[in-house]
C-alpha cells in the first residue's frame, strides 16, 4: 500500500503529465506561497470551487495543511520538470503520446493511470529519491 506522501505525489505527477500543470501551480502558490483560493482561481483560470477541491483532496490525503505544506514545497518544483504526455488537440479531445490513443481530455488522467501505471511508478521513485537527497542537504548544511 501507498504511504500518505506517495498518494499526494502520485495524484500531483498524473496532474503534470495529463498536462494539468496549472492545478499544480495553483495548489502550490496556496499551500507554499498563502495565495487565497479566488486569486489562485483568477491566476490560472480554473474555478474558485474546482480549486478549494484540489486543496481539499490534497489535505485528505496527507492528513494537515502543515504537512501539506512541508511536502508540496519541496516536492512541486521536483514535479514540474516532468514534460507531459498528453496533447490537447481541440477543446475537447486530446492525444496520448505514449500510446496514441485519442480520448475525452476529462478521462486522460484515468488513461495514464491504468495504462501508463510504470511511468507513474517511476516518475515517483524519482521524485521521493531527489526530495530526501534535498531534505539531507539541508539538513547538513
Ligand atoms: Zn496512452
Amino acid at each position: 500500500m501507498r504511504s500518505s506522501t506517495e498518494a499526494v505525489l502520485e495524484y500531483l505527477i498524473i496532474k503534470v503529465l495529463a498536462g494539468r500543470d496549472n492545478i499544480v501551480r495553483a495548489v502550490h502558490d496556496y499551500f507554499v506561497n498563502s495565495v487565497s483560493p479566488s486569486s489562485v482561481a483568477i491566476r490560472y483560470s480554473l474555478s474558485k470551487h474546482q480549486v478549494r477541491g484540489y486543496i481539499q483532496r490534497i489535505v485528505e490525503k496527507t492528513g494537515s495543511v502543515v504537512k501539506a505544506r512541508v511536502l508540496l514545497k519541496h516536492a512541486i518544483p521536483i514535479i514540474l520538470k516532468i514534460k507531459p504526455i498528453v496533447k490537447e488537440i481541440n477543446g475537447h479531445i486530446a492525444r496520448c503520446g505514449l500510446c496514441g490513443e485519442e480520448l475525452p481530455s476529462q478521462i486522460m488522467e484515468d488513461h495514464i493511470r491504468k495504462r501508463h501505471a510504470g511511468l507513474i511508478d517511476e516518475y515517483l521513485e524519482s521524485t521521493v529519491e531527489i526530495i530526501k537527497k534535498n531534505i539531507t542537504l539541508s539538513r547538513n548544511s
